[in-house]
């Protein structure tokens, strides 16, 4: 199955691929009948998740029914239990939303459409088109933002940091997720290497620039933020972290000092 995942990622265009998951994803998860796994953003109970990866494949990974992959399950998690963005709905900025994620949240802020703004470079399914390096959006505008996998593509990481944090007002809050190699002391990038296959191999992924090790809570504190790490899989039962299958990824939360503009 993980090879032929792959062979299939790897050889149609992601259009195709874009269209078809709809319904053809659904399909193939029902060779996975059974109650060991849940997603929490669907409910959806399966034995396995599909496996799912580019480069190489990861084992249960991918929702049949809504497509959330691991990182979205522990998002949504962190967000049902340990904030209150369902109770109070706060003004919230999400930037390259996730498909399974918008969903949620269009359905969350169902009845004020106004308090949740999507934005993208250029996906047809966001309200905004914009570069995160300079975001036409006034100071101080939202109270949340949810921003994930997007600074390991971006050309200067620490000016899109500094606008998040401009838009968000004080006392506001935010996810930034990116790839962190924990093992890894120092965030490693390099420009200089342009070629597709050379940048693959040390960013793993042609279209990022870099890797972040763990000085990635400093680099978002010098944007102005109060950063908290937290490996959040490791609160849940080994049971849990099984039924939920998720990744060992740290969650970065950020604030907005109340006290500083
Ligand atoms: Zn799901």
């Amino acid at each position: 199955m993980r090879r032929f995942i792959r062979f299939i990622l790897n050889a149609l265009p992601r259009p195709l691929l874009q269209r078809a998951a709809g319904w053809a994803v659904p399909l193939l998860g029902l060779v996975y009948v059974g109650r060991g796994r849940e997603c929490p953003l669907c409910g959806t109970r399966r034995r396995r998740f599909l496996p799912y990866g580019y480069v190489t494949p990861r084992e249960d990974a991918l929702c049949p029914r809504c497509l959330a992959l691991e990182r979205h399950r522990l998002l949504w998690l962190y967000i049902e239990r340990e904030t209150r963005l369902a109770a109070e709905r706060p003004r919230l900025l999400h930037v390259a939303p996730e498909a399974a994620l918008m969903r949620r949240f269009r359905r969350l802020y169902g009845d004020v459409p106004e308090r949740y703004v999507t934005a993208d470079l250029e996906s047809p399914l966001a309200d905004m088109h914009f570069d995160i390096q300079h975001i036409p959006l006034a100071d101080a505008s939202f109270d949340a933002v949810i921003c994930n996998h997007i600074m390991e593509h971006v050309e200067d990481d620490r000016q899109a940091m500094r606008e998040l944090y401009r838009i968000l007002r004080a006392g506001g809050w935010g996810i930034v997720l990116s790839p962190v190699d924990l093992s890894r002391a120092a965030t490693f990038e390099d420009d200089t290497v342009t070629d597709r296959d050379e940048r693959t191999r040390l960013f793993g992924q042609y279209d990022h620039r870099r890797v972040y090790g763990r000085d990635y809570a400093s680099r978002l504190a010098e944007a102005g933020f109060d950063v908290e790490d937290r490996d959040y899989a490791a609160e849940f039962t080994a049971a849990e972290r099984t039924l939920y299958a998720l990744p060992a990824d740290h969650i970065f939360i950020v604030r907005k000092p109340v006290n500083r503009s």
